[in-house]
């Protein structure tokens, strides 16, 4: 039975900046579906539903980006619960890094399949959804290293340039039908992807923040919302750096 009209997906909501920004969608009254690339235990599931504000209208659900019909079955899915999908975030990412010399082309491959043909997937299976309902607001998670590569991450840079260009493209493609498409590009912000980095290695990248702290998960749902608004309807094609400064 559909309870509510407006829904949104955020692709690997199940934890850190994805998580985040399901939780704030969720709390504005948005019928949310997260999904996870592994199977989840039950309790695991239940302690996932806790987290949110009303978790009656949340659906986690398995399904890698990397597989077309995964994504589409997460539309159908969402689809049952609500009768149109107004927000796609595209957040789910991974990083296999090295250098130039170590990386193999099946890990340079996994990052680009993950982050950058996964987000063409899913925006894939849900265009014709809002093309037809002439209402859309998508959003890719890039990252500034997308802007200015970093060293060991020659996979995740080109990835995240790709998703900008990709946006841009489908902004223009889609712009007629009242569908925005805009990158964010958080700089190093505290989740379990930066959790890895040594100590010495985060006071370095500290000094290169003019705000001088690494960035938070509500900075980035906080540019997110912004965007996602309906009144956000003249912005569509850009990149928007959440970063302390880090970029400019
Ligand atoms: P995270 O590792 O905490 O979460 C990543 C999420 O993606 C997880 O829920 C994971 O299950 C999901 N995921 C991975 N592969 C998937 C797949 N094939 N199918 C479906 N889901 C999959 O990472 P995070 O720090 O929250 O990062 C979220 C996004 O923000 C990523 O795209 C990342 O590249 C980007 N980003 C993060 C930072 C940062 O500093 N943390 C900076 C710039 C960009």
């Amino acid at each position: 039975m559909i309870v509510v009209s407006k829904g949104a997906i955020v692709t690997g909501g199940t934890k850190g900046i994805g998580l985040g920004i399901a939780q704030a969608l969720n709390a504005q009254g948005y019928q949310v579906t997260i999904t996870c690339s592994s199977l989840m235990s039950e309790a695991k599931k239940k302690a996932l539903y806790e987290k949110f504000a009303n978790s009656a209208q949340v659906l986690i659900i398995q399904a890698d980006v990397k597989d077309y019909e995964a994504c589409q079955m997460v539309v159908a899915k969402t689809l049952e619960l609500c009768a149109d999908i107004d927000i796609l975030v595209n957040n789910a990412g991974i990083t296999k890094d090295n250098l130039l010399l170590k990386m193999d082309s099946e890990d340079f491959q996994s990052v680009i399949d993950t982050n950058l043909v996964g987000a063409f997937k899913m925006t894939k299976a849900l265009s014709k959804k809002m093309i037809r309902q002439k209402y859309g607001r998508i959003i890719n998670i890039s990252s500034v290293i997308g802007e200015i590569g970093n060293i060991g991450q020659a996979n995740y840079a080109a990835s995240k340039a790709g998703l900008i260009g990709m946006s841009k493209s489908f902004a223009k493609e889609l712009a007629s039908r009242n569908i925005t498409v805009n990158c964010i590009a958080p700089g190093f912000i505290e989740t379990d992807m930066t959790a890895v980095l040594d100590e010495t290695v985060v006071e370095k990248m500290k000094k290169q923040i003019p705000v001088q702290r690494l960035g938070q998960v509500v900075d980035v749902v906080n540019a997110t919302m912004f965007l996602v608004n309906e009144k956000s309807s003249y912005i569509t094609g850009q990149v928007i750096n959440v970063c302390g400064g880090m970029v400019m």
